[in-house]
């Protein structure tokens, strides 16, 4: 009597929705014997530049990668100070780490789970050069607010929009406000590829061409290194993948759009606090997060009824081994109530109605026995 076990995302599913766009577009590449940088990358950088309204887009391995080449970039390294969420994925923090500064650790807005613009002033120091506002789960970190304190204390904003293609505030898109924009598409991002891949947006030249010698072993010559670089390329086969996508992803986040809004409906009146948009601009939805108490026992139960959920993140990274020694006292207490009663629910274009629906009434009927 086994009902279909619902997954939390499904590049699967996406996958097969545009297989026979997906199968001629990697036949192209497989035909043309350009498998890195050639047209594909060139065109998708062009393609993501102009969506997401930066001046250029440099392609990557990943979106770790797009972290760390974007420090690197402007130059941030041993002896600066680099501020970010502690919520977030431990990749924000490692790019720092790699290029040898120190990551400091500000706290969140309980009602957006991204960055307290007061927790980063108290964050400052003078050793203090750049700042990582992540957009957590599909909308901005207040970037009015973050781009003015940037420009007021002389540091470098880098976005890391890792969850957010397509999201904006006032219109204007995530990629385009700091000096640098971080992406991933990786499989389960709002733009997925079909292995790793990222993608660093940039405002200024210099960055781009630096971001460019960076990904390719510190070259712009054949056989001329002028900086340490590293091998981090967007391949051809995934640039391909990548722009068939993203002439539809605005219709695959209005899809998510339309989830979560059902979410918003089906789950109301429950003891959930279900997540809210800023307002600001459009939320692009890449998780849907909500929060409860109990939410271990709630997970637990979902699972036993076929239902998948996942707690992103379970332990910040101020409490990581990692990073655990350098921030003995450090309080981060909206962090940390996150960290502990957040759970995300399935959400991905392909996901029905009737799954949805299934994934609400369990919601409802186990939501009394979590007291
Ligand atoms: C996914 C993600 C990354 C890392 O991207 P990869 O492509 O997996 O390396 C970094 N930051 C955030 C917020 C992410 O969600």
């Amino acid at each position: 009597m086994g009902q279909d076990r619902i997954p939390i995302a499904d590049p699967a599913a996406e996958n097969a929705e545009l297989a026979g766009e997906l199968e001629a577009a990697v036949k192209r590449v497989l035909a043309s014997g350009r498998y890195i940088l050639g047209p594909e990358g060139a065109a998708l950088e062009a393609e993501l530049a102009a969506y997401t309204g930066a001046a250029h887009a440099v392609g990557c391995n990943s979106g770790t990668d797009a972290l760390h080449l974007a420090l690197r970039a402007a130059d941030i390294g041993s002896g600066d100070e680099v501020i970010m969420p502690a919520f977030t994925f431990v990749a924000t923090a490692g790019a720092a780490s790699c290029v040898g500064a120190k990551p400091v650790f500000a706290d969140i807005d309980p009602a957006t789970f991204c960055l307290d613009p007061k927790s980063v002033e108290k964050a400052l120091t003078p050793r203090t050069r750049a700042l990582i506002a992540v957009h957590l789960y599909g909308q901005t970190a207040p970037l009015a607010e973050l781009s003015a304190l940037c420009k007021d204390r002389g540091l470098t904003l880098v976005e890391d929009c890792a969850q957010s293609l397509g999201a904006d505030e006032g219109g204007r898109r995530a990629g385009s406000w700091g000096a640098l924009g971080c992406f991933s598409f990786y499989p389960t991002k709002n733009l997925a590829a079909a292995g790793d891949a990222g993608l660093v947006t940039a405002r200024e030249a210099r960055h781009a061409e630096r971001l460019r010698m960076l990904r390719h072993h510190g070259s712009r010559k054949t056989y001329s290194h002028e900086v340490l670089g590293y091998n981090s390329r967007l391949d051809e086969i995934q640039a391909a993948i990548l722009r068939l996508k993203l002439a539809k992803l605005d219709q695959l986040n209005a899809r998510r759009e339309a989830i979560a809004r059902r979410y918003g409906e089906w789950l109301a009146g429950t003891s959930l606090v279900l997540p809210k948009a800023h307002g600001r601009g459009r939320h692009i939805w890449h998780q849907y997060t909500v929060r409860h108490p109990k939410r271990d026992q709630l997970r637990a139960r979902l699972e036993a009824a076929g239902i998948a959920s996942m707690i992103y993140y379970p332990v910040p990274l101020h409490r990581q081994p990692l990073y655990a020694p350098d921030n003995a006292g450090l309080k981060l207490p909206a962090t940390d109530e996150a960290a502990a009663t957040v759970l995300s629910l399935p959400i991905y274009p392909q996901l029905s109605e009737a799954a949805q629906k299934r994934t609400c009434d369990t919601l409802r009927s186990l939501l009394p026995s979590c007291a």
